[in-house]
């Protein structure tokens, strides 16, 4: 059986070329760049005070106090640029230009205006104090973004700066989730015996929606062969397509059979981790085809595991996956050696370190005692326990985590 580092390996070999859009700024929140972003003019764009006070020339106050006479006041934004010469100053807001003939902006708190016309500077100033040239943060032309980089605040912000109003970025792949299961009712249903309700449709759709990418929903088709042939081909319209159930080994499990029928290229079907063995990940042309075991806590943890990285590759994340730390373990944890365990726990900081409590629960379908998990404790497929103490990785569960 495959290790989940070499499935993931594989399944990241395979994610198809992502499209390139072209979206107002807003849109680009959260997306990959395609291309480098130049600045389209000198920051600052002027020589520009840093503070409120009085733009003069260095030299006239190298004996300080002094009295200079004031010749007009610039504001910010203001198009006027008085002309200074000895022995006189301008008034000046921050982020003002700095008139001609001036070379330093004594700040008001070192000043005294003694007369409407006068002012007193209290301080001597050195040349360029208090004030930034033309250009001396970034020069016109230069790369400011780099193609890749992860448009968050404050690279919409540069974005802005230099008028990028509309950018190109990766497009999110369009996803479906299909759950399967003649057992599955929907959530506004009571469960007749033998029924359950379907939980996985809103993980699966919360974990897409998490990730910025349109998802669609699809009702829950039943364990029959030839309604998941339909379902596979209505499925085929969208980039990825997400079973969940039916690809474990039961006699009713269609999916892995019918998509291998149907011409989907199998990359790997089974994976030794816990949960979340039977995943199965194939692609068919320029679609990405997963299925997803029906238990909850796997569908879940393969979504974080597998799907996650793949869709955020689609989107030209460089790193795909969810962050690791490691911490210190708040108990012991015993395990049969064999598959790699992803445990869930909770992660929080205190004091100088990580911890780590891990939860306990009944299995993979157990996902009330899951829910609280903000984080996966690693536990290799070799190891028989972790101590309690002893350091360990932990893969952080994104946006989950501080809560
Ligand atoms: P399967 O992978 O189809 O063998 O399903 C494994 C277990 O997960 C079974 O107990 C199913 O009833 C359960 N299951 C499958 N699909 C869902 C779903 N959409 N929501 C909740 N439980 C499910
Ligand atoms: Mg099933």
């Amino acid at each position: 059986m495959l290790t989940f580092e070499d499935a993931l390996e594989k399944l990241l070999a395979c994610v198809p070329e992502a499209r390139v859009v072209r979206v107002p700024l807003k849109e680009a929140w959260g997306r990959v760049l395609v291309s480098s972003i130049a600045a389209d003019l000198d920051l600052p764009p002027f020589d520009k005070s840093f503070v409120d006070g009085y733009a003069l020339r260095s030299k006239d106050v190298e004996v300080a106090p002094l009295k200079l006479q004031i010749i007009g006041t610039v504001a910010a934004g203001s198009q006027s640029q008085p002309s200074v010469t000895a022995g006189q100053a301008v008034q000046i807001m921050t982020g003002a230009a700095v008139p001609p003939g001036t070379d330093a902006v004594q700040m008001v708190e070192k000043t005294r205006r003694v007369a409407s016309e006068v002012v007193e500077i209290l301080e001597p100033i050195e040349k360029g104090k208090n004030m930034g040239p033309k250009g001396s943060e970034v020069g016109k032309g230069t790369v400011v973004l780099a193609p890749g980089t992860v448009v968050g605040p404050t690279q919409m912000g540069v974005l802005a700066t230099f008028g990028y109003k509309d950018v190109e970025v990766y497009a999110a792949p369009t996803v479906a989730v299909m759950s399967t299961g003649d057992e599955i009712v929907d959530v506004g249903e009571r469960p007749k015996f033998g029924q359950i309700r379907n939980s996985n449709a809103y993980i699966l759709w919360a974990q897409c929606h998490n990730l910025g990418v349109e998802v669609t929903v699809f009702p829950t088709i039943p364990d029959d062969p030839e309604r998941t042939r339909q379902a596979i081909a209505q499925g085929l319209e969208y980039d990825l397509v997400l079973f969940s159930g039916g690809v474990s080994m039961g006699e009713y499990d269609y999916v892995h059979q019918v998509l291998a029928q149907e011409g989907v290229d199998v990359f790997f079907h089974k994976t030794a981790i816990k949960p979340g063995k039977p995943i199965l990940v194939g692609r068919k042309d320029k679609h990405m085809l997963f299925g997803l075991p029906g238990n909850p806590v796997s569908a879940f943890v393969t979504f974080e595991l597998f799907v996650r990285p793949a869709i955020r590759r689609w989107m030209g994340f460089r790193a795909p996956s969810l962050r690791r730390v490691s911490g210190e373990l708040g108990a012991k944890v015993r395990h049969k050696p064999g598959r790699k365990l992803f445990k869930p726990a909770r992660t929080f900081w205190a004091q100088d370190r990580f911890k780590v409590e891990p939860i306990e629960t009944k299995g993979s379908s157990d996902l009330v005692a899951f829910s609280p998990a903000n984080s996966l404790l690693i536990v290799e497929a070799d190891r028989t326990h972790l101590d309690a103490g002893q350091r360990v990785e932990v893969v952080l569960l994104d946006r989950y985590f501080d809560t």
